[in-house]
């Protein structure tokens, strides 16, 4: 029987021993403070947002979320950030992408100062990732090798495979996996032989947005399998080719009129790895973890307070 890597039992965790560290902040000095941008009204971006949020308020985060319009500008933007990079009360900005199309994002991105990117995007703080380095790491890849280390995975000399080179996902997931001795391949697009490259690894990454493309073959037996994959399906033709054999989320999906879906095929992962995570339920509530994780570290080192 598989086991499945509940990020929500590790969430859990992770904010309890967050708790005592806002707790002295909040004594010594101040509570740690995080600034949400969230331009134009992209709806999962609100939800992603409302989550955050929530999270901070949970945790007595002092938290802010500033909404400009789906009209605004990259210079509007600069000013927004350069104006949150002076505010001593905020330890930690992030701006929610995707970012309306006339925003020029790799500008406002950068425009976020090293010391308070909770995201862990800027090119700075990368490069102390790739040099191992200590600085914020990208939240969903930190998430999850929290994740494999709570659950004992070994990482150490394994082959791991992550499909996908984004900067926020596959990128920083291949250099902490590096850092932590697994021999790792990167896939992409025009990777040839995808499926025979994804079937040599001990530790699979799923991170394309491609629902349900992992299917058995992918799937060495035994393997973890560590889906980041989000993808609403909302066509009923969609929702009965991936779900043939899976009667229960078809059932979600007409009750609901659209499901979610991973990158990794439900049912094939059940029967092929030792160890999963569900979606929901996995990746997915690890990245809202971390940022609180990366908060309450820039507000530890911003205020000289250290973690206990
Ligand atoms: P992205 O920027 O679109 O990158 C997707 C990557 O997958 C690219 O490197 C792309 O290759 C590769 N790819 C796409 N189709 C492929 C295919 N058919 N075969 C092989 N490689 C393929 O996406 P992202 O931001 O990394 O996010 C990936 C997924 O994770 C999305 O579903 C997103 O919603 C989800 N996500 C979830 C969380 C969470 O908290 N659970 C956080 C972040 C992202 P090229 O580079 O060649 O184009």
């Amino acid at each position: 029987m598989a086991t499945i890597l509940s990020g929500a039992w590790v969430r859990d965790e992770l904010l309890k021993e967050c708790k005592p560290r806002v707790e002295r902040l909040r004594q010594r000095a101040r509570p740690p403070g995080l600034a949400v941008v969230l331009a134009g009204n992209d709806p999962a971006s609100e939800i992603y947002v409302r989550n955050k949020v929530k999270a901070c308020q949970e945790l007595g985060i002092h938290s802010e979320k500033l909404t400009p319009p789906e009209s605004v500008t990259t210079e509007e933007l600069l000013r927004l950030v350069d104006a949150l990079n002076r505010r001593e009360e905020i330890d930690g900005i992030l701006v929610q992408a995707p970012l309306p199309r006339q925003v020029d994002g790799s500008r406002v991105l950068l425009a976020v100062t090293p010391e308070k990117d909770v995201d862990g995007f800027h090119p700075l703080n990368l490069g102390r990732l790739m040099t191992g380095r200590p600085g914020p790491r990208a939240c969903t890849p930190a998430g999850i090798m929290e994740l494999l280390a709570r659950y004992e995975i070994p990482i150490k000399g394994q082959r791991a495979v992550v499909l996908g080179r984004s900067d926020i996902v596959g990128k920083p997931m291949a250099m902490l996996l590096m850092h932590q001795h697994a021999t790792v391949t990167i896939c992409h697009s025009r990777t040839r032989n995808l499926e025979e490259e994804a079937a040599r690894a001990d530790i699979l990454v799923a991170a394309m947005g491609r629902p349900a493309l992992v299917t058995a073959g992918f799937i060495k037996p035994g393997a973890t399998v560590i889906d980041v994959g989000m993808n609403r399906i909302a066509s009923r033709e969609e929702a009965a080719r991936i779900f043939s054999s899976a009667p229960q989320k078809l059932a979600a999906f007409e009750r609901n009129g659209s499901v979610l879906v991973g990158d990794v095929h439900p049912v094939d992962v059940v029967e092929r790895a030792a160890a999963y995570t569900p979606v929901p339920g996995g990746v997915g509530p690890m990245t809202v973890a971390m940022l609180m994780v990366n908060t309450v570290e820039a507000a530890e080192r911003r205020l000289g307070v250290c973690s206990g």
